[in-house]
C-alpha cells in the first residue's frame, strides 16, 4: 500500500491511542497512581524537608542507604541535592548499589519501609528468593575460580563471593571475543541449590560464551561429527548413560494383572 500523508496520519491516530493502556503490574508492583482519583490525593501532600526528616541526619541508622545513593545524578538529573532528601522520600532517585554496582531509580520510602533495595542483588544473590540468607553454599571463588575470573565489572570481587547456586545475574568477559554479556551465576556453574528447578543440563556450556560466540563454540563440533557420522541423532548422551547403569538394579512395581 501507498504510504500517503492520509495513510500514515491514520496509522499515527490508531498508535496514539495505545498510550492509554495502562502498564503491566507485576507480582511485585503495589498501587498504580493512573487516573485522576488514585493520583488526586497524592498530589495533595506537599512535603518539607526539615531536620526531623532529613536523610543525612539519621546517617548512624541509614549508613548503607546514604551510600548507596547516587547523588552526583541526583543533583544533576533532578535537581535534588543529598541534604534535600528526606528519610521517607517519595521522589524516585537514582541510586547506584554498592554490593552489585548496578544503577536503579527507587524511592527512598521504599527502600526504607520494605527494604526494596538494588533488585539486581536484594534476593537474586541468593539461591533462592523464599529463603534467602538461609541457603546459602560454597561462594563462586571457592567452587569454580576459573569462572570468577571471568566476572566483568569493579563489584567482580564482591560478585564472586555469591554462592556458586546463585540466581544473580552478573557481567562476564567472554573468553572469545573480549566482550561483556550477561548470565545468572547459577547458569554458569550448571549448580542447584537442591530443591529448586533445574537449570538447563548443558547450561554451563552453553553460557561459557557470549550470545554471538556461544553458536560456533557449541554445535561446530557436532557439525563436523554429523558430517561424518550422517547418523547423529541427539541420542549418544542418553546411550552412554543406559550403558553405564545397565548392571544397577532399579526397583520396579509389580504389574497388575485383570484377567
Ligand atoms: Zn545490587
Ligand atoms: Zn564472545
Amino acid at each position: 500500500m501507498k504510504r500517503t500523508s492520509v495513510v500514515l496520519a491514520a496509522e499515527f491516530k490508531q498508535k496514539s491511542r495505545w498510550m492509554h493502556v495502562w502498564p503491566q503490574m507485576h507480582y511485585g508492583a503495589m498501587f498504580l497512581p493512573f487516573g485522576v482519583g488514585r493520583r488526586l490525593p497524592l498530589t495533595g501532600c506537599n512535603w518539607v524537608t526539615r531536620d526531623s526528616n532529613r536523610l543525612t541526619n539519621f546517617s548512624t541508622r541509614y549508613a548503607t542507604v546514604i551510600a548507596d545513593l547516587d547523588s552526583a545524578k541526583n543533583e544533576s538529573e533532578l535537581n535534588v541535592p543529598l541534604s534535600d532528601v528526606r528519610w521517607g522520600d517519595h521522589r524516585r532517585l537514582f541510586f547506584k548499589c554498592t554490593t552489585c554496582g548496578e544503577p536503579y531509580r527507587r524511592a527512598v520510602s521504599s527502600v526504607m519501609k520494605f527494604h526494596a533495595h538494588c533488585g539486581s542483588c536484594r534476593s537474586r544473590r541468593y539461591p533462592s528468593e523464599v529463603l534467602k540468607g538461609q541457603m546459602t553454599g560454597a561462594s563462586l571463588q571457592a567452587t569454580k575460580p576459573e569462572l570468577a575470573k571471568e566476572l566483568a565489572g569493579e563489584k567482580a570481587q564482591t560478585i564472586s563471593g555469591f554462592a556458586a547456586t546463585s540466581k544473580f545475574n552478573a557481567n562476564w568477559t567472554c573468553s572469545c571475543c573480549n566482550k561483556t554479556y550477561r548470565a545468572s551465576i547459577r547458569e554458569r556453574t550448571g549448580l542447584v541449590a537442591p530443591g529448586m528447578a533445574p537449570v538447563f543440563a548443558d547450561s554451563a556450556r552453553w553460557t561459557g560464551f557470549c550470545h554471538s560466540c556461544r553458536w560456533e563454540k557449541n554445535l561446530a563440533p557436532a557439525g563436523r561429527e554429523a558430517l561424518q557420522r550422517l547418523d547423529l541423532l541427539g541420542l549418544e548422551a542418553t546411550a552412554k548413560e543406559i550403558a553405564a547403569s545397565s548392571g544397577k538394579k532399579i526397583p520396579r512395581r509389580r504389574k497388575a494383572l485383570f484377567a
